[in-house]
């Protein structure tokens, strides 16, 4: 079986719908190649199952990047209030969480119908593994369902988190073939893992979550952090993961409100009796603030007050080194990726191989927690299907 088309799009995730809707609206003939059985897996189960299908406010500086600026000409012609248009034109309903995240009232799958209805007249091929790809005036993609050809290839098959939803390096290869570079991937928006003499109290503290900054290098985020039987996750903890090579450490503030070295001195002038784990419960979870004050019930008083201004001091910058993280198989996210110097920003289109696109969370573009991982998605989708 022989057909060609004007563009063939690899992966029927996020950026690859969008970006067959764009093409499809300009009236292009769209063949959408899938190896999956289910188009958009990653949507369905993405915020939640509530779909955090953007954020308010979306800036260059939410994304880790070799080229900080490359994300900017995608996000400017298709920004989020683009895409909140489209949900509202939809009757999606929906409401912001906490710092401009905005998901569904109901179920994800309310995102992937919209996507779907947008790229009417696309042939979406489920189930189709790509065997081979080749590239002379045309490109030529053969797959276990037939050969197909187009002037124009759209790679959008995503990176490599939670391979059991279909993740392949399959994009990586391609770029490679086509003699673009690869940013060296990790794995982002991932709980971390600690071995050691942190691991016993972590686990010890498992499903605390306190609201907390941390912070590494230059780079902080003020969100909850979460206590795990392996170590550290929660928002906080996820955000600062995809900053971390491996080996660095990162600190936390348990309590961002105030200096706790001055909150425990004072304490212990105004309540000598008080024991120092109330004193703690009342700025931290009863459980973590148990853990600090130590298995003996000791009065404030008893307590010299450099010793509380140390304990104090620490937990306003607690610092913690990871053994590592959970890996691909638990990151929301691929860090690195094809290298944005091969390929131009305004379309996403490579600089060397005319009619080769790569959109998505395959190019070295990674956002932060909170939406804007799709954001990147719909505005890169949208720049390659407005110039196939
Ligand atoms: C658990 C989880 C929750 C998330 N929640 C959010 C959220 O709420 N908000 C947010 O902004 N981001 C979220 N993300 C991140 C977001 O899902 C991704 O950044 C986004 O889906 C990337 O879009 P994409 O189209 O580039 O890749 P994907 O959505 O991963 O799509 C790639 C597609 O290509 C297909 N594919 C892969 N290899 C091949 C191959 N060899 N042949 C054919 N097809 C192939 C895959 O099956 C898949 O359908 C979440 C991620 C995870 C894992």
């Amino acid at each position: 079986m022989d057909q060609n088309y004007d563009v063939i799009i690899i992966g029927a995730g996020a950026a690859g719908l969008f970006c067959a809707g764009t093409a499809r609206l300009r009236g292009k003939r769209v063949l959408v190649l899938e190896h999956g059985a289910e188009p958009g897996r990653k949507i369905l189960i993405s915020g939640g199952g509530r779909c955090n299908f953007t954020n308010r406010q979306v800036r260059a500086e939410n994304f880790l990047s070799g080229n900080p600026h490359f994300c900017k000409s995608a996000l400017s012609q298709f920004n989020p209030g683009d895409f909140i248009g489209l949900v509202e034109q939809a009757g999606i309903a929906y409401h912001e969480k906490t710092l401009g995240q905005l998901f569904c009232d109901g179920p994800a799958q309310q995102i992937l119908d919209l996507l779907l209805a947008r790229c009417q007249g696309a042939e979406i091929r489920l189930s189709t593994e790509v065997l081979e790809v080749s590239h002379t005036e045309r490109f030529m993609v053969q797959t276990t369902r037939g050969t197909f050809f187009a002037p124009s290839l759209v790679v959008a098959s995503g990176g490599l988190s939670i391979p059991k939803l279909g993740a392949t390096g399959l994009g990586y290869e391609l770029a490679k073939k086509f003699g673009l570079a690869v940013v060296p991937t990790r794995a982002g928006l991932v709980p971390l893992v600690f071995t050691g003499v942190d691991l016993p109290w972590m686990q010890g503290l498992a499903g605390v979550s306190v609201p907390a900054r941390v912070k590494a290098g230059k780079r902080a985020f003020a969100e909850n952090v979460l206590f795990t039987h392996r170590g550290m996750s929660g928002p906080a903890v996820l955000q600062i993961s995809s900053y971390l090579a491996q080996g660095d450490g990162f600190s936390t503030d348990f309590y961002p409100e105030a200096r706790l070295d001055e909150v425990l001195v004072e304490a212990k002038t105004r309540r000598p009796k008080a024991e120092l784990k109330t004193v703690l419960a009342e700025v931290l979870p009863a459980r973590l603030a148990a853990h600090f004050a130590g298995p003996e019930p000791r009065r404030m008083a008893d307590f010299p007050d450099k010793f509380l201004r140390t304990l104090g001091a620490k937990l306003n910058a607690f610092p913690l080194t990871p053994a590592g993280n959970e890996g691909f198989a638990k990151a929301e996210v691929t860090a690195g990726g094809v290298d944005t110097d091969g390929l131009h920003s305004k379309t996403c289109e490579s600089k060397t191989v005319p009619g080769l696109f790569i959109i998505g969370e395959a190019v070295d573009v990674t956002g932060w927690l909170g939406g804007y991982n799709f954001q990147w998605a719909w505005a890169s989708g949208q720049a390659a299907g407005a110039a196939v």
